[in-house]
């Protein structure tokens, strides 16, 4: 069996009186791509955001590499390895593409320029746009911009939320088949999109969330495949 990297047992987020995240598990194995599904509301970007210690769980367990994380700061856990590229990329407009990479590893003090030319090497675009401000960059350069910002930190686990959002089809083939390579490289991905068809057809296995509970769960391809899937998020 393989090594799990991030294990989420029994987690409820709340907002106030809104149950957000009603007491859901999942695994993340080392070296997989894991997709959460769901549609608008359903709790991914909470999870994540839960994950990455930017919300306080109501309840539950959050280990990664077998250590727990809840209460800790979300900086210490970038430290740990775990980066979040978030919804609607969150770039800063005004600062160049170098800079707003360099930022992504702004709590590194080792040597990054191996890291960067990395990134330079996975996005040819922000090689070419170095000294460009990040805010002139179109949608789908943005969220390169964010993807390479997330990997400047060097993560082990890189979650994402949406990158597909707002982009075109080509460009969010482009953004899926970086992906890929990203977890070839060997970085753990979790991914949450409403991109449905994009996302289970990258992602070792998925899950599919419905207000705040998972409902469904499989291999990428059997979910894919499944009816229910298939009438509620695939369109067909
Ligand atoms: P989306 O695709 O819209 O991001 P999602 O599946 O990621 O959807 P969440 O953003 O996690 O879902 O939202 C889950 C529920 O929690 C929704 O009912 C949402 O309105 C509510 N919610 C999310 N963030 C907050 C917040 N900061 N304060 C209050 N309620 C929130």
């Amino acid at each position: 069996m393989s090594e799990i990297i991030l294990s989420i047992k029994d987690l409820k987020v709340n907002y106030g009186g809104i149950e957000a995240v009603k007491g859901i598990s999942f695994d993340v194995p080392k070296g997989d791509i894991v997709t959460l599904i769901g549609a608008n509301g359903a709790g991914k970007s909470s999870t994540l955001r839960t994950i990455a210690g930017l919300v306080r769980p109501k309840g539950g367990a959050i280990e990664f590499q077998g250590e727990n994380i809840i209460g800790k700061d979300a900086a210490s856990i970038v430290k740990k390895g775990v980066t979040l590229v978030p919804e609607g990329r969150r770039i800063f407009p005004d600062l160049t593409v170098n800079e707003n990479l360099r930022i992504g590893a702004y709590l590194r003090n080792d040597d990054i320029s191996a890291d960067l030319d990395w990134v330079y090497e996975l996005f040819p675009r922000l090689k070419e746009r170095s000294w460009q401000a990040g805010g002139t960059l179109s949608g789908g350069e943005q969220q390169m911009l964010a993807v390479g910002r997330a990997l400047m930190s060097r993560p082990k686990l890189m979650m994402m939320d949406e990158p597909s959002l707002g982009l075109a089809p080509l460009i969010v083939r482009d953004i899926f088949s970086i992906i890929k390579e990203i977890n070839k490289r060997g970085v753990t991905i979790l991914l949450i999109e409403q991109n449905a068809n994009m996302a289970l057809s990258t992602a070792h296995m998925g899950y599919v969330l419905e207000t705040g509970r998972i409902t469904l769960s499989g291999p990428g391809k059997e979910l894919l495949a499944n009816e229910a899937v298939k009438a509620a998020y695939l369109g067909t």
